[in-house]
């Protein structure tokens, strides 16, 4: 790609100036701030004050109270210096109105001492407290006044910024100061047209900066905290916006591809629905017509299929491969723990094989030979489905023609890791089609911000049979009292699972947790075949413990999270979840989803450690009354972020420098709007609109 040559003067009013062009920025400043990813002017426009001081007015003594940050001025009344233990400097002033306040300071230079003789006037700022004495500051801000000195107040608040690592508090402030005198036009500044966000009650750019680091006194500072002021707002809505449109001009450049045309010629979907033991639900023939008049199409189709835990998705996904198969084409499933793919594999070599597919497998623990042959399958075609794990994704698997590629609970994985399956059917010219399956549900709203670059199917029907599971919230403390209820309903020839949970991602800690658990179980329920299954075992003792608790020759199965995705044996009808007011609910909701898939009335103890916070108790309320994975994942995003519903927590991926998609989520159907309108009318304003919030580097990679 050419780049243009841009003039300074319009990098500038970009905001894209070196920080070395303020006065007082060396190089080895410069390297501190842009460590803290502060390398432009616009960086610091956007490096937003975490605090005010208010110095527009001085607070009278008498009215200081314990706790105010305020600004005070008075005359010194009595210096006290004492070295007991350590060094202390006391300052007493007084005003008309009252005090004394007592500024304390414990470090200070012989020359501050001097400074503060009886009678002269200082002007403080600082938080008042309640000291052994009365009012006292430690350590103020101070400036002691000259005769007859008057200074001004300050016009706006004093911004206080995050710290920046080996930069003084006083530099920040005074470069952040700088870059703002050098915030251009508001005609220049803002890409957006003006009129749309006024619409919107929404102020211009540059007077929504200047709102954020100067307010005026009487500005609403609870608002501005709780990022609920237009300023914020008009920020948020913006960056909101550049990611939208980022999504949907990867969406755009995407379909500029080819993709094979899978007419759905040839029987493969009729032979398949024919030999399932079950009638697809009216959800499931919905979303698969989607996905076929997708297929059928010579563009890349690239869908998101969410569907709650146990909705049916794998068929759905076995359907969609046929397609591809019988067209002659490859299919690769991949799905994020080797558990979870292992169930795909069992399930897709059950239907498909029987109608002469070949189903493979590739996990990171198939190496040697097995690798080479199942390589050298892929390659030359003859492997037709490819079922495995993170592998799938590795340079080594080339396919010899792959058309769809299915990725299972995406969020798990990457967006780069999609591309990285996708950018392995890439014939000239030609990208597969992509089918991308979750099981957390996605709030309608994120869905729309997050995914923008998808076609979201739902498939929002359950298949009928299924008995709603009956949720408890249970103390640790009748730990007995469900251990016997265990023993009497394993005792009637239902199967349970106890699930171990801790919230660090430590396999190991996590496998000791359930190793005791295991231990002190088996104890107390001898009668029972108690069996244990978590990540630290060699994977053919995990797959024999499921197979003998699938078989229904173990009563109980005590698992570690690992069971959390995919599991499926429909005569388990009671879990007891450890710690259960330590995860998440769109985890909870994973987990009670192993339950309630036969025709048995189940249950799902919520086993808690008290006592509980009113967060913790509102969550597992939550869970006991609703069952509907919308609601839930709503919950969710109200109670703990956006990071956890889309898995950037555990990828660290910070989103957003200012929006926040739970606060924000009211401003999602504006950014949309204003997307459709740019993109309508004003395609060179997306670009621009782009580049500011995320610059050349394209957060996923590139389309
Ligand atoms: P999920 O959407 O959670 O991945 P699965 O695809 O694992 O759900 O399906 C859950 C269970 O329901 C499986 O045992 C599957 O065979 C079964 N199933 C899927 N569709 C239907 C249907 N239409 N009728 C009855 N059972 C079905
Ligand atoms: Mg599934």
């Amino acid at each position: 790609m050419s780049r243009k040559r841009i003039s300074a003067p319009a990098l500038a009013a970009a905001g894209q100036s070196p920080l070395t062009a303020l006065s007082g920025v060396g190089p080895a400043v410069a390297a501190k701030l842009t460590e803290r990813g502060l390398g432009t002017l616009q960086d610091l426009w956007l490096h937003l004050p975490r605090s005010y001081e208010d110095r527009t007015c001085i607070t009278p003594l008498a009215l200081l109270r314990n706790g105010m940050s305020a600004q005070v001025e008075g005359q010194v009344v009595a210096v006290e210096r004492s070295f007991r233990g350590r060094p202390m400097l006391k300052v007493a002033i007084e005003d008309d109105s009252g005090g004394p306040l007592v500024l304390r300071f414990f470090h200070f230079r012989a020359a501050q001492v001097a400074q503060f003789a009886h009678g002269v006037r200082v002007r403080v700022f600082g938080t008042a407290k309640l000291g052994p004495t009365g009012l006292e500051i430690v350590h103020p801000s101070y400036r002691v006044l000259a005769l007859g000195e008057e200074p001004g107040l300050g016009q706006t608040l004093d911004p206080v910024y995050p710290l920046v690592d080996g930069v003084g508090p006083a530099t920040v402030r005074k470069l952040v100061g700088q870059a703002l005198d050098r915030l251009p036009a508001e005609a220049e500044l803002d890409i957006v047209p003006p009129a749309w966000l006024a619409q919107l009650g929404l102020p211009s750019l540059r007077s929504a900066l200047l709102t954020v680091h100067r307010p005026e006194a009487d500005t609403d500072l609870a608002a501005l905290a709780a990022g609920r002021h237009p300023a914020i707002a008009r920020l948020a809505i913006e960056e909101l916006l550049a990611h939208h449109l980022s999504l949907r001009r990867q969406r755009i450049a995407l379909q500029q591809h080819a993709a094979p045309a899978l007419d759905g010629s040839g029987d493969g979907v009729a032979r398949l629905l024919a030999a399932l033991p079950f009638q697809l639900t009216g959800a499931q023939q919905r979303v698969f017509a989607q996905i076929a008049d997708d297929l059928a199409r010579p563009q890349p189709m690239l869908r998101l299929v969410q569907g709650d835990v146990g909705s049916g998705k794998t068929v759905v996904a076995a359907l969609a491969a046929m397609l591809a198969v019988q067209a002659g084409f490859q299919v690769a499933l991949a799905a994020p723990t080797e558990l979870l793919a292992e169930q795909h594999l069992h399930n897709l070599r059950g239907w498909l094989e029987p109608l002469g597919v070949s189903v493979c497998w590739l996990a990171g623990k198939v190496t040697g030979k097995a690798r080479a042959a199942t390589l050298a399958a892929i390659a030359d075609g003859s492997a037709q489905v490819v079922v495995g794990t993170h592998a799938l994704m590795q340079d080594s698997v080339v396919f010899h023609d792959l058309a769809l590629a299915i990725v299972d609970e995406q969020h798990r994985f990457g967006v780069h890791q999609r591309l990285a399956l996708r950018d392995k059917g890439a014939r000239p010219g030609s990208v597969p089609h992509q089918l991308v399956m979750t099981a957390t549900p996605i709030p309608r709203t994120l869905a729309m911000s997050e995914y923008a670059d998808l076609d979201v199917s739902a498939i929002d029907e359950l298949p009928p049979g299924r008995t709603p599971v009956q949720t408890i919230v249970l103390s640790n403390s009748r730990r007995d009292e469900l251990v016997e209820r265990i023993r009497h309903a394993c005792a009637q020839g239902r199967q349970a699972y106890w699930v171990c949970t801790l919230i660090e991602e430590n396999e190991e800690l996590q496998a000791s947790a359930a190793e005791s658990i295991h231990a002190q179980l088996a104890a107390s329920l001898p009668e029972l075949q108690v069996a244990l299954v978590h990540g630290r075992m060699k994977p053919a003792d995990k797959q024999a413990a499921m197979a003998t608790f699938k078989a229904g020759d173990t009563h109980l199965l005590v698992a570690t999270t690992v069971i959390e995705v995919g599991v499926d044996v429909p005569n388990a009808s009671l879990m007891v979840i450890e710690n259960a007011e330590r995860l998440g609910l769109a985890q909870l909701h994973q987990l009670r989803g192993r339950v309630g898939r036969g025709s048995a009335a189940s249950s799902c103890v919520l086993f808690y450690q008290g006592p509980l916070s009113m967060m913790a108790k509102s969550r597992l309320a939550t869970m006991r009354d609703t069952h509907d994975g919308f609601v839930i994942a709503e919950k969710d995003l109200e109670l703990r972020g956006p990071g956890e519903l889309l898995g950037t927590r555990q990828t660290g991926v910070a989103l957003f420098r200012i929006a926040d998609l739970a606060r924000d989520a009211h401003l999602l159907p504006a950014v949309h709007e204003l997307a459709e309108r740019l993109l309508q009318g004003h395609p060179a304003l997306v670009e621009r609109v782009i580049s500011r919030w995320i610059g050349s580097a394209v957060r996923y990679a590139a389309a």
